[in-house]
Formats: C-alpha cells, sequence, structure tokens
C-alpha cells in the first residue's frame, strides 16, 4: 500500500466512505519526498518514540513507524477509525489514540506510552493549533527532544528569525529561548489532497537541554517580549512604559536601557533575547503587575 499515490489514498478513502473535513484541516500529504524529509527532519531511529498529532489517513504514521520504534498517534476524528484500523494493520508498533490534542494530558500519556524512551513529536494539524500546540509543549516543558512541524510558510519564517528583520517576533523569541530551529523543507499545494489554498514549511525545532539565555523569571521576561513586539511602531520606551503586560515607570525603563547601554529611541526588534533577559532582570524589581491582566 503506498498512500503518497493518490489514486491509493482515493481509492481506501472510498472503500470507508470517508469524507474530508475542512474545519480539522483534513489535507493529506500525497508527496512521498516530503514524508521522507519530514522522517529524516526528526531524526529518529529504532531506540526512539514519536508522537504524531493528526495522522489522517496513516500516510505519515506508517512511514515514522517503518523508522521509529514506537509510534502513537493522536487524532480527533473518530470517523477515521476503521480506515486507520485497515492502513496502520501491518505495523504492530504504531497505536492511534482517538483524542483532541488540545484537550489532552499529554504529559501522562508521554509517560504511559514511551517510558523511558526520547521522544520526538511530528505534527501535521490544522493551522489555528498548531502554535498553540507548539507553545504548549515548550512553556510546560513537556519532555520531548524535538517537534516536527508543518506550519504556514509565513510562520515558519517568524519561528526561525533572528533579530533585526521583520519576521522577529514574540513567537521567534520563544522558538529561540527553548529550542535550535531548522527549516526542513516547504510543501506546495500539489502535495496535498485535496489542495489547501496556501503553501507550507516543515520546521524542526530541537530541544535545548536547557534554554538558551539565563533569565531570573522567565514568565516576566515574556511578558516585556510580547509588550515590546504588541507595539511594534512604538519605541521599547514607550511600548514597555504604556504595556498592558507590565505596569512600568518611564523613568526606570528609560534607566534600564541607559544601563544596558541602549539607546532610548530602540525598537524592541533590534535586542536579542539576551538583551531581553537583561533588561528583564532589571525591571524585575521594579514591576508592579496590573490589577486586571
Ligand atoms: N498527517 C496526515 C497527513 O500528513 O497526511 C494528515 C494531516 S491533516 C493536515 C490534519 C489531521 O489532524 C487531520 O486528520 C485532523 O482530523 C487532525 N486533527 C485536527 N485537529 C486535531 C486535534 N485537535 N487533535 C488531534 N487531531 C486533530
Amino acid at each position: 500500500m503506498t498512500l503518497s499515490n493518490p489514486k491509493e489514498l482515493k481509492s481506501v478513502i472510498e472503500r470507508h466512505g470517508f469524507s474530508f473535513s475542512k474545519s480539522l484541516g483534513q489535507n493529506f500529504l500525497i508527496d512521498q519526498s516530503i514524508l521522507d524529509k519530514i522522517v529524516e527532519g526528526a531524526g529518529i531511529d529504532k531506540s526512539w518514540g514519536v508522537l504524531e498529532i493528526g495522522p489522517g489517513a496513516g500516510t505519515l504514521t506508517r512511514e515514522l513507524a517503518n523508522t521509529a520504534g514506537k509510534v502513537v498517534a493522536v487524532e480527533i476524528d473518530k470517523s477515521l477509525e476503521n480506515l486507520l484500523a485497515e492502513t496502520l494493520a501491518d505495523f504492530e508498533n504504531a497505536e492511534v489514540v482517538f483524542a483532541d490534542i488540545m484537550k489532552t494530558d499529554i504529559r501522562a500519556l508521554l509517560a504511559e506510552k514511551f517510558r523511558n524512551m526520547p521522544v520526538a513529536v511530528v505534527a501535521n494539524l490544522p493551522y489555528y493549533i498548531t502554535t498553540p500546540i507548539i507553545m504548549t509543549f515548550l512553556e510546560n516543558e513537556i519532555p520531548v527532544k524535538s517537534l516536527t512541524v508543518m506550519v504556514q510558510k509565513e510562520v515558519a519564517e517568524r519561528m526561525a528569525a533572528s533579530p533585526g528583520g521583520k519576521d522577529y517576533g514574540a513567537l521567534s523569541a520563544a522558538v529561540s529561548f527553548y529550542t535550535k530551529p531548522k527549516i526542513v523543507c516547504s510543501a506546495e499545494p500539489h502535495c496535498f489532497l485535496p489542495q489547501p489554498k496556501v503553501a507550507s514549511t516543515v520546521i524542526t525545532l530541537s530541544v535545548l537541554d536547557k534554554p538558551s539565555v539565563e533569565v531570573s523569571d522567565k514568565d516576566f521576561m515574556f511578558k516585556i517580549i510580547k509588550s515590546a513586539f504588541g507595539q511594534r511602531r512604538k519605541t521599547l520606551l514607550n511600548a514597555l512604559s504604556k504595556s498592558p503586560y507590565v505596569a512600568l515607570e518611564k523613568s526606570s525603563v528609560s534607566a534600564a536601557l541607559e544601563s544596558l547601554g541602549l539607546d532610548s529611541s530602540i525598537r524592541g526588534e533590534k535586542l536579542s533575547l539576551s538583551d531581553f533577559a537583561q533588561l528583564s532582570d532589571i525591571l524585575k524589581p521594579r514591576g508592579i503587575e496590573p490589577h486586571k491582566l
């Protein structure tokens, strides 16, 4: 069975009377070279476990199960149950859990299914949940080694952006705090059935053993970062002193910038993550949390 062959995929879909749901982002991959690149990007072998999110017809699941020791795939759509039972029948090391990943206790699932195996996450999901899911893994420090995800091209560019450019923002800062990002490949609309409207990019985020910079209070630093990028056209000084996330006096922000040798007219996108960490450590003792946040 070669599910990357559109004829074979259509035939299995028809046999099971499956119909695609737009709202669940059901665009299934039909390009073998992209499947190969995703598996390679995940950096797995037989000693690894894979948590796949959104297996669809099982096309990628089969490839992952050929390479990894064990694959657990979380799929929200119960109408794929019989279809997946057929497409994964030959793979004793692949298991499907029917659940909404947004409502799943992922930490408990990993502990139950993988015990001490290193785990890679692989996901080709609807765009609106991909970034929240990535942030759930990173912010909660869920123990996985990497996340290989298909995202909208622009989102991948923002994730991998360096300070100074137009793509650099709060997402880039969070990604570089927790991971080392690497673009794997792009996927044009014709690589999917049915074709989506926009092009996608596969990116691997290799989770760092410890965050890339030291900071005394990472939550406070991310409030500073969110404030800086929430109002990009403002100077950093104005964005921070009028922030809806932290209460800071203009004079203390000004003094902090000066002590770091940063110009008072600087904008947030010019600061590196290490600048934000230092700024946060200086401002933290003076920050008063606003009441209604
Ligand atoms: N991995 C398959 C492939 O590449 O051909 C299918 C990818 S398709 C873009 C997205 C899959 O994610 C669909 O099967 C969809 O039902 C599933 N999905 C959507 N939302 C989900 C959620 N919240 N939890 C788990 N799976 C979800």
